[in-house]
């Protein structure tokens, strides 16, 4: 039987779009309990492939949910989590495998804390608000104020718990990205002989650089709550302090997705304390950002949605994540006079600025 008009056919087309935006965050969902049952790290146990057995037999599941972990497996295998290996004869258990995506999610340096902080409920309990949040003038509170009471650098301080869930997330991803960028980049930091990581965090990215190019002495800079959870032994120097009030001087300045989350005349005042920092640019003085460029690197659907989506995320603190054009303009007023923009880092970009 067939349709009798194309135009029912189209609805139906339309319907099956609308359910698929609807039904999206079901795939964040399922990614998280993963995350929480550590269902990768069962996987990764057995050699990268496990039965469901192996995988029940090591995750935390009560066992009446096994024909729901089947289910969730499926949509983990849709979503490109995992995939499924039949069984040769026809007759065995069915195999889950690691993908290149679950395997950034296991071992000892893994991309899972960051996943788990996107995912945190006090991270996504927001975007319930986002409705009522563009009702309101702008531009403050940001909708991470409204929904919990203070900004987010308040609410770590004032949560240890989670302010250490969002460490830990921060670290994940500056190991990943840092190792590809030293060693793909390394040029990078040719020639320079001291770094500072601005609002670094607990310095993963400062660590990193430190570790490539041991000459090249790092510091970084941070909130006094965040410093005191830096460790002690290491060949970095924390320090603490407030970007906007000043920032000590180093050759380069190391910004990586700190201007993000800010508006454009905080930033400004982020750029011209960095260009105080350092020295000209004869001298080797720069500014090195790693965060994103909309609009950059490839013209690929999935890297162009990832792109939007991040922006939109990080709305919710109030930061944004400029196209080139945006960016120019906060590195021009600031008082600087040259920019390269370098898109190989994924979704992100390094971006060189020149006093
Ligand atoms: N650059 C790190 C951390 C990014 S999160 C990384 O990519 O892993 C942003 C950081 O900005 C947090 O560590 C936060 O504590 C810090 N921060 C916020 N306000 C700051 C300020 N006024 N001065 C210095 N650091 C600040």
């Amino acid at each position: 039987m067939e349709l009798t008009t194309n135009t029912n056919q189209a609805l139906l087309d339309a319907q099956l779009e609308l359910w698929h935006t609807t039904f999206a965050y079901i795939k964040s969902m399922a990614l998280k309990s993963a995350l929480d049952i550590r269902i990768a790290d069962a996987i990764h146990h057995h050699g990268g492939g496990a039965t469901l057995s192996q995988i029940v037999a090591r995750v935390t599941l009560h066992p009446s949910k096994i024909p729901c972990l089947r289910r969730l497996m499926r949509v983990l295998i849709v979503t490109g989590v995992f995939s499924l290996q039949n069984p040769n004869d026809g007759a065995g258990e069915h195999v889950y495998e690691l993908t290149p995506v679950s395997h950034l999610l296991v071992g000892s340096s893994n991309l899972t804390p960051f996943s788990s902080l996107v995912l945190h409920s006090i991270f996504v309990s927001p975007f319930f608000g986002l409705g009522a949040w563009f009702q309101q003038e702008q531009p403050e509170p940001s909708l991470f104020e409204m929904t919990h009471g203070q900004t987010a650098w308040d609410f770590t301080d004032h949560n240890p718990t989670f302010g250490a869930i969002f460490n830990e997330g921060m670290i994940a991803d500056s190991s990943f990205i840092m190792d590809i960028v030293t060693k793909e980049f390394g040029d990078i930091f040719l020639g320079i002989s001291s770094l500072i990581d601005v609002a670094g965090g607990l310095g993963g990215a400062a660590q990193a650089i430190a570790k490539a190019f041991p000459h090249v002495k790092c510091s970084v800079l941070d909130l006094p709550h965040v410093i005191d959870e830096a460790p002690t032994i290491t060949n970095v120097k924390y320090i603490a302090g407030d970007m906007f009030d000043s920032i000590p001087p180093a050759n380069v300045v190391f910004l990586k997705w700190v201007l993000h989350d800010w508006g454009d005349a905080e930033c400004i005042k982020i750029l011209k304390n960095c260009k105080k920092a350092i020295p000209p640019r004869d001298a080797g003085g720069k500014i090195v950002i790693l965060d994103m460029v909309v609009g950059a690197g490839s013209p690929n659907l999935k890297h162009k949605e990832t792109q939007v989506l991040f922006d939109l995320f990080i709305m919710f603190v109030n930061g944004v994540e400029r196209d080139e054009q945006e960016w120019k303009n906060i590195i021009f007023e600031a008082g600087f006079s040259d920019y390269k923009i370098i898109p190989v880092l994924g979704v992100r970009s390094i971006i060189e600025v020149y006093p």
